[in-house]
């Protein structure tokens, strides 16, 4: 018996899991085993028997941010998302658990009249990875509407307000100190329901003229550097187009690493690495990985 069973049924329990199903990039060895709670006294239990067991555990969401290497990761991925992904509303706040997508919370607030959240309605996450993240786009940052997160730090609840939260430019406390998120808390405004259609699909509209979205990709592969823009530093360093193995750096958006069709996480890191030092001896700028690289190396 799989000593998760003890805990989860066993259409929870995955062995042997490919990850290139699980991530958005659609690459990644297998994870030896992938489980996917539906409750907070799972997920507890699931990481107790992990640390008692001396086992590794990566929690994830979506897997929009994520490149698994080609060995596949030794030990438990968790995954939250679907199954723990309620979203209720008490008046202006939307309370959502971690597996909930941006695009399914921006639905919410749109049906309800709430405004502030149109930024997050194409970023293909959930809100677990996405407070990780602080992601954002067009002007806009997880962080100007998160309230309150209940995260699980040694395996206490705990809530952080957003100030506790330690928010940067895609980073946060809980990413830095592995912290995982449960519930969160998102305040928001009421608005005009025509408005906030117009702007979520303006931004849509940017977002697929402007992106490579019609290939597996993890979003942006680097940071923006400090008053630059990565992709527009890889374009002037004459990268566009440059493929090695089956990832290529989109002609479309440089600033994204795309999947051909049978890209190795190697060919991605590979790529990646010479496209930071071919702007590294340009421009003398630092380009630093956006995208979190887990598993086996
Ligand atoms: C086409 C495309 C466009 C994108 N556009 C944008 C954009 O405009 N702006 C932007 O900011 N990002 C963008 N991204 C990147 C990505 O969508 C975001 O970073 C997103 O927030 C990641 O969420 P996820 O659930 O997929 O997280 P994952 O990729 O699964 O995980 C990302 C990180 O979060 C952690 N994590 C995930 N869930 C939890 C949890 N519940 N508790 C603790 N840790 C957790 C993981 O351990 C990992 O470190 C884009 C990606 C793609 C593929």
């Amino acid at each position: 018996m799989n000593i998760f069973e003890k805990v989860l049924s066993k259409e929870q329990i995955f062995i042997n899991e490919p990850m290139k199903k699980h991530t958005t990039f659609k690459i990644g060895g297998n994870a030896d085993i992938l489980i996917l709670p539906y409750t907070l006294e799972q997920i507890i239990e699931c990481i107790q028997i992990c640390e008692q067991n001396n086992i590794e555990y990566y929690v994830i969401g979506n897997g929009s941010n994520l490149l698994v290497s080609d060995k596949g990761f030794r030990g438990v991925i968790i995954k939250l998302f679907k199954n723990f992904n309620k979203i209720e509303l008490d008046k202006n706040i939307i309370k959502v658990q971690s597996g909930a997508t941006l695009s399914a919370i921006a639905k919410k607030a749109y049906d309800n009249s709430l405004k502030g959240f149109e930024f997050a309605s194409g970023i293909p996450g959930t809100i677990g990875g996405g407070v990780c993240m602080n992601a954002g786009a067009y002007g806009g940052e997880l962080k100007d509407v998160i309230k309150q997160v209940t995260v699980l730090e040694d395996n206490k609840v705990t809530i952080l307000n957003n100030k506790e939260c330690e928010f940067e430019y895609r980073n946060s406390k809980i990413l830095k100190n592995k912290l995982i998120v449960l519930e969160v808390l998102i305040e928001l405004e009421q608005g005009n329901k025509d408005e906030i259609l117009a702007k979520m699909k303006e931004n849509n509209k940017i977002r697929n003229e402007k992106q490579p979205v019609e290939y597996p990709s993890a979003g942006s592969t680097f940071k923006r550097p400090p008053n630059n823009f990565a992709g527009k530093l890889i374009m002037e360093a004459g990268l566009a187009g440059k493929t090695i193995g089956g990832a290529c750096i989109s002609k479309k958006h440089c600033g994204f690493i795309i999947n051909n069709g049978n890209a190795t996480c190697e060919d991605v890191l590979e790529l990646a690495d010479f496209a930071c030092k071919q702007v590294k001896d340009k421009f003398n700028i630092n380009l630093e990985k956006e995208i979190r690289v887990i598993g086996e190396s």
